[in-house]
């Protein structure tokens, strides 16, 4: 099944310049990039996007990584994009990350682990929604 998800290379990766790198291995996984922008996220942005993970104890040092440099949103599409995607961040915590994959490659700890990836159709169609209009998403 085709399906959009929603990607984001965090301020860590941003900040050792790691866009293309990062994209090259979500372009070779065979995921096409139908939007994308670079943005620097307010405080409520991000709290606004991670509002999911509000309970959560890493909730306040989360958001205040994520708006403390840019960071480059897209959405990605292809065959089962939203698992595939998952495949090719790894396992959120890079300790756990398989070889091969972004995390694995990049990530510098559990919190800053250089990716975001949408985890399921619902949650795919919310954030792609919270970045972009229709109108901002080319058409394969
Ligand atoms: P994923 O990004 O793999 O879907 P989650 O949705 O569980 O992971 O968590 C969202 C983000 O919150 C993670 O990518 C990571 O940046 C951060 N995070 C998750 N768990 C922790 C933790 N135990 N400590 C600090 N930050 C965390
Ligand atoms: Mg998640």
């Amino acid at each position: 099944m085709t399906q959009q998800t929603l990607s984001i290379i965090k301020p860590d990766a941003t900040q050792r310049n790691l866009q293309g790198a990062i994209l090259k291995m979500i372009q070779d996984a065979g995921l096409k990039i139908t939007a994308m922008k670079m943005i620097h996220l307010s405080k409520k942005q991000a709290e606004g996007f991670y509002a999911v993970h509000s309970d959560k104890p890493f909730f306040d040092s989360l958001t205040d990584f994520m708006c403390s440099g840019p960071v480059v949103v897209s959405v990605l599409e292809g065959q089962d994009a939203i698992s595939k995607y998952r495949e090719v961040m790894g396992a959120t915590n890079p300790a756990n990350a398989d070889e091969g994959t972004i995390r694995k490659a990049f990530a510098l700890d559990i919190e800053k682990n250089s990716v975001h990836g949408s985890d399921a159709p619902e949650t795919a169609a919310t954030e792609i929604a919270y970045f972009f209009n229709q109108l901002e998403i080319v058409r394969s």
